[in-house]
């Protein structure tokens, strides 16, 4: 039988209490995901608000092998949001872990609940930068080489943990 994993690029942020520990603790819960395997996670990313408020942000990015569907990951990655206490005030309020599917395989989704490749994500240092970390050679699906993205996001400030 055909393999039905897909491999799903998961963008990982926060911004709230101890940013650094939520995301590890994100990446935990990530490797623990049904159905799932963990292959790859980027180093954390100190990066400044965009579109939001408050402190920095701690940023990663982590590469999955899964047979859930796309719709089902998203589940997954709320569920995990809200365990972390993740309210929503406001429209890009800070938040204590928000997490993104990027990519999900060759997959182009213009679903209201999911859109993937992420619609922002060519315009974020926080995620470009940790993916190529991860795969230099990263193709996002109906744009090309994630690094060819990368010139008009260096004035973003962005730094390793
Ligand atoms: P946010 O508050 O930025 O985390 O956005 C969450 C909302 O965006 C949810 O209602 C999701 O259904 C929707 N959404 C659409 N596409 C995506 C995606 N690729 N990853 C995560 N959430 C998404």
């Amino acid at each position: 039988m055909a393999s039905s994993f897909t491999r799903a690029w998961i963008g990982i942020g926060g911004n709230l209490g101890d940013a650094r520990a939520t995301v590890e603790e994100a990446l935990a819960h990530l490797a623990r995901l049904p159905q799932s395997q963990l292959l790859r996670s980027s180093s954390l990313y100190r990066t400044a608000p965009i579109d939001s408020s408050g402190d920095d942000y701690v940023n990663a990015v982590a590469l999955l092998s899964t047979s859930l569907t796309a719709l089902d990951l998203l589940h997954a990655l709320q569920a995990i949001e809200l365990q972390h206490g993740r309210e929503r005030p406001y429209r890009n309020a800070p938040r204590t872990l928000d997490l993104d599917v990027l990519m999900y395989g060759d997959a182009r989704l213009q679903e209201e609940a999911l859109i993937v490749p992420h619609p922002r994500m060519t315009q974020r240092a926080f995620v470009l930068v940790p993916m190529l970390e991860i795969d230099t050679d990263v193709v996002i699906p109906g744009l090309g080489p994630a690094r060819d993205f990368l010139d008009a996001i260096r004035n973003q400030a962005i730094s390793r943990l």
